[in-house]
């Protein structure tokens, strides 16, 4: 078996993405990594192509596939633009997947088809201002009352939170909350949507002056008093734990496909450089120390790419199970992707260090994969406490 291309359907997939970043995504990466922006316009671009309810049933606008087809598209689409493909996965995988597993039939016909055609942006909300490792010390707090619940509280950190410079909210945010009724339980959470326009919802601060991923917008969600219909939460009150922990095992999978992405691209920069580059009447190629960069690059993509796809062979979407091995997979990827890059920046020397040669972007977009959807701590912590507990 085909382990990176397991069907006709998943080559076609790699083939149609590929396509679309050199001829759309790959001409305004560099722009809107400057100017510090997200391309709405090229987002819904993604809507037409199916691409934005990937995991998301035909029968609610999406296009169905697997765990393996979103390390495919995360993957291209990182090779080229992490920035704008951190938005992607934000929508497609924190919010559409999460309403598609969790939500009821009523809740997926409601919000499924605007998010799975691009018409509606939408974003996770689970790190909060002083809860961001430590979930369970979230404080925003639901209070029930009989019209629906009363939201107070803040997310920290939200990307696609605003959808532009004028701090427009996002049109949908999933998110979590603590019932006020049962303060003293910390795993008493509850999952909610609320959409733009909600009273008592609003953008605070939109994040500026971002290391990396400045293609994706990053912002901190206010809901002061926000009431919301008993419509808008989905599963049980205080059951939530499992939609958080079931959405985390797939996005860490795409975030990181989206490092396998960033070090082929640095790689494939870093060898045509070294066949290219003379210095003391050689090719760099030609001296061990580059070669070094190279080939420990090209294994160590290689590794985390096996593990990444095999790992995405094994997860199910609608069950949890992967949760070693989706820590894994990012413990792993994350800094083989900044490293590559690295090495990259550093087999160019100063080319490597401006914009033209893209490396340079490349590395400080990795870095936010080793701290957003659970640091290499929390990945270091997590899978030590599965293999004790589980270790007999
Ligand atoms: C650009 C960007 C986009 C993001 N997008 C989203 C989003 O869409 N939705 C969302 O909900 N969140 C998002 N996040 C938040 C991200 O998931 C958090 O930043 C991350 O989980 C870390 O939380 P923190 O920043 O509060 O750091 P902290 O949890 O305060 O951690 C600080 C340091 O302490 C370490 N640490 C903490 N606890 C332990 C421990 N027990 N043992 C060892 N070390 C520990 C951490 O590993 C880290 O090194 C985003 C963040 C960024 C920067």
């Amino acid at each position: 078996m085909e382990l990176f291309n397991p069907t006709e359907e998943h080559s076609h997939l790699r083939k149609s993405v590929r396509q679309f970043v050199q001829s759309e995504v790959e001409p305004q990466a560099a722009r809107f990594d400057k100017e510090e922006r997200f391309n709405l316009e090229l987002f819904k671009r993604l809507g037409e192509l199916g691409l934005l309810g990937i995991t998301v049933p035909e029968s609610f606008g999406g296009s169905g596939m697997d765990a393996t087809a979103v390390v495919i598209a995360h993957e291209e689409l990182s090779a080229s633009d992490p920035g704008f493909c951190l938005a992607y996965l934000a929508h497609t995988l924190l919010c559409a997947n999460n309403i598609a597993v969790n939500g009821s039939q009523e809740q997926k016909q409601r919000w499924l088809p605007k998010l799975c055609s691009g018409e509606w942006v939408g974003a996770m909300g689970m790190s909060e201002p002083q809860a961001g490792t430590d979930v369970l010390a979230m404080t925003t707090s639901s209070s029930k009352s009989k019209d629906g619940y009363s939201i107070s509280g803040r997310k920290m950190w939200i990307t696609n939170g605003a959808i532009d410079e004028n701090r427009t909210p996002c049109d949908c945010l999933l998110f979590y909350a603590k019932s006020d009724q049962h303060k003293s339980d910390s795993k008493h959470i509850s999952t909610f949507v609320v959409e733009r326009g909600a009273k008592g919802f609003s953008v605070g601060q939109k994040i500026e002056g971002k290391l990396g991923m400045r293609a994706s917008n990053t912002a901190e969600m206010c809901f002061d008093n926000c009431l919301l219909p008993i419509e808008n939460r989905l599963g049980d009150e205080g059951d939530s734990l499992i939609h958080m922990m079931r959405n985390l095992e797939i996005e860490r999978l795409g975030l990181a496909a989206m490092s396998l992405g960033i070090a082929r691209r640095s790689l494939d920069i870093m060898i045509n450089y070294s066949k290219e580059r003379q210095a003391f009447g050689k090719k760099l190629a030609q001296f061990g120390q580059i070669q070094a960069h190279i080939a420990d690059s090209y294994a160590e993509y290689q590794a985390a790419r096996c593990y990444v796809y095999n790992t995405a062979r094994e997860l199910n979407l609608t069950k949890p199970g992967s949760r070693l091995d989706s820590d894994g997979v990012k413990l792993i990827a994350s800094p083989m992707a900044k490293r590559i890059a690295d090495r990259a920046i550093q087999t160019l020397g100063g080319y490597g260090y401006v914009a033209e040669y893209v490396v340079e972007r490349l590395w400080r977009d990795s870095k936010l994969l080793e701290i957003g959807g659970g640091t290499i701590e929390a990945h270091q912590k997590n899978i030590t406490r599965d293999l004790t507990s589980s270790h007999s």
